[in-house]
Formats: C-alpha cells, sequence, structure tokens
C-alpha cells in the first residue's frame, strides 16, 4: 500500500487580502499535517468553494475590500457541500458585531489578530480531535 495512504493531509483554505499574513499561517500549518491553499480575496475563494476539491477548513479574514468575509461566509453557507465545513474567521480588534454576524451566519470559531501562528496550529488540531 503506498505510504501515503497512512499519512493523509488536511486541505486548508486560507482567504486574506494581506499576502504576508498568509504565508505566516501557510508556513506555519504545513509543518503540521495540512496543505494550505492561499486565495486573497472573497471572489476567488467563492470560486475556488464552488468547486469540488475536499476542503477541510476554511480561515476567514473578516476585513477585505470588495467582498467582506461575512460576505463570504453567507454564501459559502448556501453551497450544500460546504455548509458544514468549519470557518474559522480572523477579525480584529474591536470588531464584535462583526462577530455576532458571523456566529449567526454560521462561523465555527474566531481567532482575533494579531494571533501567534502556533495557537492557530492548535486551534485546528482540535478541530480534529473532538
Ligand atoms: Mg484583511
Amino acid at each position: 500500500m503506498p505510504s501515503r495512504f497512512f499519512s493523509e493531509r488536511r486541505h486548508i483554505l486560507v482567504v486574506d487580502d494581506e499576502p504576508y499574513i498568509g504565508r505566516i499561517i501557510q508556513l506555519k500549518l504545513e509543518d503540521g499535517p495540512y496543505d494550505v491553499e492561499l486565495v486573497s480575496d472573497g471572489h476567488s475563494a467563492l470560486s475556488r468553494l464552488r468547486g469540488e476539491a475536499p476542503i477541510d477548513v476554511i480561515l476567514l479574514d473578516i476585513m477585505m475590500p470588495h467582498m467582506s468575509g461575512l460576505d463570504v461566509l453567507a454564501e459559502l453557507r448556501r453551497l450544500p457541500h460546504r455548509a458544514g465545513t468549519p470557518v474559522i474567521m480572523l477579525t480584529g480588534k474591536g470588531q464584535e458585531a462583526d462577530r455576532e454576524q458571523a456566529a449567526a451566519l454560521g462561523a465555527t470559531d474566531f481567532l482575533t489578530k494579531p494571533f501567534s501562528p502556533k495557537k492557530l496550529l492548535a486551534r485546528i488540531d482540535e478541530l480534529f480531535t473532538r
């Protein structure tokens, strides 16, 4: 049996308009058992999500130009095959109203920027050990 059968990696879609943040997240998670795909805007995220490729977790920045993370979240929850995918929202300080709205739209969890990459990895590991 091929060894990859035993080393299944999870797929994570990271949506953030700041390339530097996306890259840090990617480096940290790819140290763990995760493959990361980075996109920098909501439209790219949705076109990816409308496809059938497996995505196990979505990290979604709220503050993005053109289409906010809240808009993306509302749209993706309407996709039957993504309705149950965990979504962790990346929020800034003082965005309590956005958090409430995201929770109402079906966000799974929140991380407030700036967060440590280590904490992020721990949070994602948790999703798969519950
Ligand atoms: Mg942003």
